[in-house]
Parts: structure tokens; C-alpha cells; sequence
């Protein structure tokens, strides 16, 4: 366990010590992932519901980074991004991911969109508003086709300075998405209070649809609530034809997960955004 205090003894445990060498082995490793470009980006396709069958338009991907460790392999975002935070590697590394993103969504046939995740780090504590305006003009992707996803934790730390950085955003011409809607402390008046242009239900209400008739009236009433509110829903984690069917009877206006498409390589995706397939 932690020690509580200063001044605390704290009891040798070797796995834990371990756990801090493994991590700072770690956080040196990512200090020099983006340099050796071992991170890069995979694209998971978001279609429209309309026709309840995973055949409905797409209509954008979101970026998901990852990470191939030279050793270690595959280091999955749970695992880096929260290093990152920690460490401040966080804003070179977002800003690595924004441009890339930027970049690929820019040769895509218009109007595909690319949304990209920001952490509350890099959201809260960086200058957001300028890099995404200077990488929107440095890549010349139009504002409109690029969709920040922000999670409610990151306003809750600072009501003010959220609003003001969403307004600012909103300005540049960019949509917002609230990420994971429902599973922290999501409260009705932040939907009220900041200017969202999205919500995206989080999985673990969609994964328990058909199961457990309690997800089904939530999903219903958040689906009812952000219409009321002129906000757009996206559904994650859809990963069978019930939920897609349950979702799209609800209105729901998108969807993303496995039943519609794994994030992949975009060269996976290349007859979906106008490319001829590279092999
Ligand atoms: P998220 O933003 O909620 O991303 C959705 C996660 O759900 C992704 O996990 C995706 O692979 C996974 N997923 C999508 N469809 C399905 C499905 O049908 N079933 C299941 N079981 N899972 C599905 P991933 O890529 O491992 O990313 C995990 C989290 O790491 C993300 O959650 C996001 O919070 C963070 N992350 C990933 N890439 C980035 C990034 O570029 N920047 C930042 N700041 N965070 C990132
Ligand atoms: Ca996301
Ligand atoms: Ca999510
Ligand atoms: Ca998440």
C-alpha cells in the first residue's frame, strides 16, 4: 500500500517495486515511441443506424492510438495514455496523434469525419484551442470534419475553464462529443451546460442490452434526452445485430463496434475512404 504520510516506514514489498522499475523502464520506452514511430493510429469505422442492419453508411472512423513495443509488443491505450498523463508526454504525443489524424481525414472523400480522442490533460492543461486551430490550417482538413471526443471527468475539475475551451473549440468550427456518457459521474446539467454536439452511449449499456432491461430504458432515455437537447447519439460497443436492431428502433443515430468494424490500419479501410486497396 501507499504510504499515508510523511514520515511514514514503509514495509520493502518487491513486487511493487518491481511494478515502479517496470514502469519507469516503460515510461522511458514511450519517451522515444513517437521518435522510433512506434505509435501509430487505427481507424474503427462509425455508420449511420438509419437502416438497422450494419450495412448503413459510414460516416466517419475515430482514431484509436497504439502502441508496438519493440519487445514487448502490442501496449495497449488503458496502459500508455494514462502513462502519458502522468508523465506530460501526454501533449507531444496528442499533438502527434491530432496532426495524423488531421492529415489521413484530409485526403478521405468529404464528408467522412475523423474524431479524436483528447485527454483530460491535454484538454485541460494544454493550449488546445491553438493546436487544433493551427493543425486544421496546416493540414487544411475543414473544422467541420473533425470531432473532438472529451470525457465529463475533465469538466467537473474546472466548470469555467471547460466552457470557455468548448465555446472556443465550437468556434474553430469543430464538433464535440461527450465520450463514455454514463459511466463516470455523468450528470444531466453538463449536458445542459456545455455545448455538445454528440454524446457516445457507453459500451457497458450497450453490451447488456437484451440482458438486463434496465440498460434498455437508459439507453432509451438518453437516446429521448439528446434529441430533446439537438445533440447527436453514437452508440459504442455494438456488437451483434440485436443491439444494432434495438438501437437504430430507438432512433439512435450512429453506431460504432465490432458488428459494424475492428479499428484497423485505414489501409484495411482503403475502399471506404477512396483509396485503391495496397495490395
Ligand atoms: P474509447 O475512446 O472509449 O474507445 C473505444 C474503445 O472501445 C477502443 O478501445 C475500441 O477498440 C473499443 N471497442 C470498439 N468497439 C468495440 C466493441 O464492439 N466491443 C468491445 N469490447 N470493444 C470495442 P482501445 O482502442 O483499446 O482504447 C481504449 C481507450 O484508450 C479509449 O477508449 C480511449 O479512452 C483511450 N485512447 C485510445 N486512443 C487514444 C488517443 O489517441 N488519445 C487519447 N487521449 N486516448 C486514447
Ligand atoms: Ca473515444
Ligand atoms: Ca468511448
Ligand atoms: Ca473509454
Amino acid at each position: 500500500a501507499k504510504a499515508k504520510s510523511r514520515g511514514t516506514i514503509s514495509i520493502y514489498e518487491p513486487e511493487m517495486d518491481q511494478q515502479i522499475r517496470d514502469r519507469r523502464v516503460l515510461h522511458q520506452d514511450l519517451s522515444t515511441a513517437i521518435k522510433n514511430s512506434e505509435i501509430s493510429l487505427y481507424y474503427q469505422p462509425q455508420a449511420s443506424s438509419r437502416h438497422g442492419t450494419g450495412n448503413g453508411e459510414i460516416i466517419g472512423f475515430e482514431a484509436l492510438a497504439r502502441w508496438r513495443h519493440p519487445t514487448r509488443g502490442f501496449v495497449p491505450p488503458s496502459d500508455f495514455i494514462p502513462l502519458a498523463e502522468e508523465s506530460g508526454l501526454i501533449f507531444e504525443m496528442g499533438q502527434w496523434i491530432l496532426r495524423e489524424a488531421c492529415r489521413e481525414a484530409a485526403s478521405w472523400p468529404v464528408p467522412l469525419q475523423v474524431a479524436v480522442n483528447l485527454s483530460p490533460a491535454q484538454f485541460m492543461h494544454g493550449d488546445v484551442v491553438s493546436l487544433v486551430h493551427s493543425i486544421l490550417l496546416e493540414t487544411g482538413l475543414a473544422p467541420g470534419r473533425l470531432e473532438l471526443e472529451i470525457t465529463e471527468g475533465v469538466l467537473i475539475e474546472d466548470f469555467d475553464r471547460g466552457l470557455s475551451l468548448l465555446r472556443r473549440l465550437k468556434g474553430l468550427g469543430v464538433r464535440i462529443s461527450m465520450d463514455d456518457f454514463g459511466s463516470g459521474y455523468s450528470s444531466l446539467s453538463y449536458l445542459q451546460a456545455f455545448p455538445f454536439d454528440k454524446i457516445k452511449i457507453d459500451r457497458a449499456f450497450v453490451m447488456n442490452l437484451g440482458r438486463n432491461p434496465q440498460s434498455a430504458a437508459i439507453v432509451r432515455a438518453v437516446i429521448g434526452l439528446g434529441h430533446g437537447l439537438e445533440m447527436s447519439i453514437v452508440a459504442e460497443g455494438v456488437e451483434t445485430q440485436e443491439q444494432l436492431g434495438f438501437l437504430a428502433e430507438q432512433g439512435c443515430d450512429a453506431v460504432q463496434g465490432y458488428f459494424i468494424g475492428k479499428p484497423l490500419p485505414i489501409e484495411q479501410y482503403s475502399t471506404l475512404v477512396g483509396r485503391a486497396p495496397s495490395d
